[in-house]
């Protein structure tokens, strides 16, 4: 029986667990699928190399995933919404994209609060995703970014919005780190002082980095607040990219169960 071909495209790409998960359920289910990484370097040539390579289907990472929302034929409605594709399925000689970011992302915000107000630290591609997605879900949502010149995205689609300076406070039920401080490095995301007030009213903190104890983590930990890093938003997204891949065909939760198994390797 031939293999459907799957891959990762990014750059860098080689610290990318999607491989790992997915393949790891292709294995349980018996299924005949195959996921490897492709360090992309020019996003333009994101279609061509999907289409060269054979692929069925991949997922797209940083920093291409405005190139694979321009590569698809047609685009799911969330999707095209936002701007961005994380995941793009060939189908009838097609290529169909998604975006399973934000709705993965959506899924840990609920299982942390039922409802209420959250503040993202943070305005880049992924908080531009997940706000759409949580407020249209009912979530009220504010961004509080480092700079201006990200916040007019936001500010447009009737978001609260401020820099560090404008910020004047506030109750917020969740606060989540969106940004990429303390990725590569042990910066908080906004100041401390800052953080300090909105955490102590705080009931759950989320940091989209995973992997880590971020500086972010570690300070709402210290003040008591529960906290998740980004991983399940890393197994969800995947969960729902497998259901795209395969033709939403198996049971989610068993997915799950082998991916996050993959996870904890
Ligand atoms: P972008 O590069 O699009 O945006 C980066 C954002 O971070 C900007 O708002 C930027 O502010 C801010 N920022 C960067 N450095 C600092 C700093 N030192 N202090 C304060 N703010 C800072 O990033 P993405 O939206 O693509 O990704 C954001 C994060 O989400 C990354 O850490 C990524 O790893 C993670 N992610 C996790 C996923 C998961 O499955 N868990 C999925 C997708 C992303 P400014 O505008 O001022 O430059």
């Amino acid at each position: 029986m031939s293999r459907e071909l799957f891959a990762i495209f990014g750059n860098p790409v080689d610290h990318s667990k999607s491989p790992l998960m997915h393949n790891r359920a292709f294995r349980e289910l018996g299924y005949p699928g195959c996921y490897g990484r492709y360090l992309l370097e020019a996003g333009e040539r994101l279609r061509e190399t999907f289409l060269a390579l054979g692929l069925k289907g991949a997922n797209i990472t940083v920093p291409h995933k405005e190139h694979a929302y321009r590569a698809c034929d047609e685009l799911d409605p969330f999707a095209r919404q936002v701007g961005a594709v994380n995941t793009i399925v060939l189908r009838d000689g097609k290529l169909h994209g998604y975006n399973t970011d934000a709705p993965g992302f959506l899924q840990v915000v609920r299982e942390s609060i039922p409802s209420g107000c959250v503040l993202f630290l943070g305005a880049g591609g992924t908080a531009q995703s997940s706000a759409v997605m949580l407020r249209d879900a009912g979530y009220e949502v504010t961004i509080l970014n480092r700079s201006a010149p990200r916040l007019g995205y936001f500010r447009e689609l009737g978001f609260e919005t401020a820099t560090w300076e404008e910020f004047d406070g506030g109750r917020f039920d969740l606060v989540v780190n969106m940004s990429s401080a303390g990725l590569e490095d042990e910066s908080l995301p906004a100041p401390e002082e800052l953080l300090r007030r909105v955490l102590r009213e705080a009931k759950a903190a989320v940091d989209v980095i995973y992997g880590r104890q971020t500086p972010f983590l570690r300070l709402a930990k210290a003040l008591g607040v529960p906290t998740r890093d980004g991983s399940d938003m890393l197994l969800y997204q995947g969960v729902i990219a497998f259901d795209y891949f395969t033709g939403e065909r198996y049971d989610r939760k068993e997915i799950e169960e082998w991916m996050r198994g993959a996870l904890e390797l």
